[in-house]
């Protein structure tokens, strides 16, 4: 792949090994041209049941909402991105092994919940009355931005 730095197109891989439980492999890369080195992370790319909200409209699987819920859910906690990064594969493969080409939200909010409830007992006891009040995982997102925002020690950034 070309060099983030200066775009030369030969880079050469120095390091390679596997992360989040296997679902990906993290390579470390050095450009042939300016040496600079960078990190590139490769997983496979598996059709993702679409998601059907509970007002009976479909959505597709967003994988990055998910990645922010989690670390939202997670922040300040003793919980490292490598964690949520393998709670994530672990949802991820949990819905393609159901072989359903459409799932439920609240399956994937309950999925969730149960990663994290391994994650972190106090971060599950905060977010799982919340989200058990929801109907379904987007109205939970925007209840987890809403505290969020309410937080007296949140960061401006
Ligand atoms: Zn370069």
């Amino acid at each position: 792949m070309y060099c983030p730095f200066c775009n030369a197109d030969d880079t050469k891989v120095i390091d390679s090994r596997l992360v989040a439980d296997g679902g990906q492999v993290r390579r470390r890369r050095e450009c042939v041209a300016c040496t600079e080195r960078f990190t590139t992370y490769e997983m496979a790319e598996l059709v993702m049941p679409r998601v059907i909200k509970t007002d009976g409209t479909r959505e597709v699987f967003d994988e990055e909402k998910l990645r922010a819920g989690l670390q939202r859910a997670l922040e300040k906690r003793p919980v490292s991105i490598e964690q949520i990064e393998t709670a994530l594969t672990q949802i991820k493969h949990f819905l393609q092994v159901t072989g359903e080409r459409e799932v439920p939200s609240r399956m994937i909010g309950e999925e969730v919940m149960t990663k994290l409830r391994e994650l972190d007992e106090v971060a599950y006891v905060r977010f799982a009355s919340v989200y058990r009040s929801f109907q379904d995982l987007s109205e939970f997102q925007d209840e987890l931005n809403r505290l969020n925002a309410l937080k007296p020690d949140a960061e401006s950034e």
